[in-house]
């Protein structure tokens, strides 16, 4: 269970992304129409279920599956399972998602999904029967043509293969691109665990370049060791940086000269966290965030930098590997004080890049090596930062608008292009 050390969130996720998006529509004068159109998701989808648990009793589930946008293609993004998940966290990654799917020029709209509940809190047989149960309550909108689940924070690759097994049951045959994410070897994409890790640390190098800092040897604070914080920082201290505090749900642990990610992950194997881990010292997931290093990668849940704690950030360049990390107020503070913000629809797009490799993959029967993968999300995510970064520099904008204006556009045409119905 969590400690007092978890991070708490600010705000209301749903109003930042809206703050976000009117930002970037006021830019590019948007027409109201369609500015009303996305500033609503399209389809909202609540579920309550009832699950048994292996003492025999039923608890009652609540979930959610939204689409924010379908106007660019089948829908795309994550399932969470954490006790936090409320509507508007969904409806708020819905419309991440559909910026970030646009951005990078994937052929998808955009959607998410999520149950209330602690995974780490149920056996393996509960999370089995809440997903299958879940999997069959949001039926109505998966297909592999239609609305494509992946992991997102509490999910794995073994909770999309039973998703995608109980959506095979109930077609009758294997629909294996009905979900990314899974297993390779049930039709899942070499280089997917690692992928959103791997873009952070593309980022990053990237935006090192962007403002003539060198990557190599710079201090590097990970706010998350989860599946994108642990292999961001694997990832990153492999270019030769130097990981000096990392945290997790129970806390976090400081060394100013520096930790080996591959030592820490063992010790979270063994002991279930990072906490205690020898020759650190321990900090809070607050304190954690005002480290002295050059790169910050808030790699956790939405809500974590704020007014209260953005003047105290001693980082140059701040990588989200989290959705929604850094509130509007906060944003403003750090673009005042010159740090470069790399938002996650830019930083963190490289699992939903490589969800849209395996989703071709399993579609064509036809698979791809590691290499390949790697070379391919390298390719596309350099060529979206430059874009990005080039824009902003013209316009004068941040990152976060920047993508935010490239991405809005592209939507806002796919929808002008399409026209109403009927
Ligand atoms: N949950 C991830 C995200 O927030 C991945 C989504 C996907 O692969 O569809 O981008």
């Amino acid at each position: 269970m969590p400690t007092p050390s978890a991070p708490a969130r600010a705000g209301d996720p749903w109003e930042m992304a809206l703050r976000q998006f009117h930002g970037a529509a006021d830019h590019l004068r948007l027409d109201p129409g369609v500015r009303e159109l996305l500033s609503r998701p399209r389809r909202e989808f609540t579920v309550h279920f009832p699950v048994e648990m292996d003492d025999g009793s039923v608890r009652t589930f609540t979930g959610y599956r939204i689409w924010h946008s379908p106007a660019l293609g089948p829908t795309k993004g994550g399932l969470r399972y954490s006790p936090e998940v409320w509507i508007n966290e969904v409806r708020a990654l819905a419309m991440w998602m559909t910026w970030k799917c646009a951005l990078h020029r994937l052929p998808y709209g955009g959607a998410k999904g999520g149950v209330a509940c602690d995974p780490r809190a149920l056996s393996r047989a509960e999370l089995e029967r809440l997903t299958r149960r879940y999997a069959t309550e949001i039926s109505p909108l998966i297909a592999d043509g239609s609305d494509i689940p992946a992991p997102d924070v509490g999910t794995d690759a073994q909770v999309m293969a039973w998703f995608m097994d109980t959506c095979s049951m109930h077609r009758g045959y294997s629909v294996p691109a009905v979900v990314t994410g899974k297993p390779v070897s049930i039709g899942g994409s070499a280089g997917r665990a690692e992928a959103t890790g791997r873009g952070v640390m593309i980022a990053a190098r990237e935006a090192a370049r962007d403002c003539g800092m060198r990557l190599a040897g710079s201090r590097v604070v990970v706010q998350g060791f989860g599946n994108v914080g642990s292999v961001a920082a694997r990832l990153m201290h492999a270019e030769g940086c130097r990981i000096v505090g990392v945290s997790d749900v129970c806390g976090g642990i400081y060394n100013p000269r520096g930790l080996v990610p591959d030592a820490v992950a063992r010790h979270v194997r063994e002991t279930g966290g990072v906490a205690g881990f020898p020759g650190a010292d321990r900090v809070s997931n607050a304190d954690l965030l005002e480290l002295p290093c050059e790169v910050l990668v808030p790699a956790a849940i939405e809500g974590q930098i704020t007014k209260d704690n953005a003047p105290r950030i001693s980082a140059r360049v701040i990588v989200e590997g989290a959705n929604g990390p850094t509130t509007p107020d906060a944003d403003e503070i750090l673009a005042a004080r010159g740090i470069l913000v790399v938002p996650d629809i830019l930083a963190n797009a490289g699992g939903v890049i490589v969800s849209y490799f395996e989703w071709v993959q399993d579609l064509q029967s036809f698979f791809w090596s590691e290499e390949e993968v790697n070379a391919h999300l390298a390719r596309l995510l350099v060529h979206s930062y430059r874009g990005v970064a080039a824009l902003a520099r013209a316009r004068r904008v941040s990152l976060r608008t920047g993508a935010l204006i490239v991405a809005v556009e592209r939507v806002a045409d796919a929808l002008r292009r399409r026209g109403l119905y009927p």
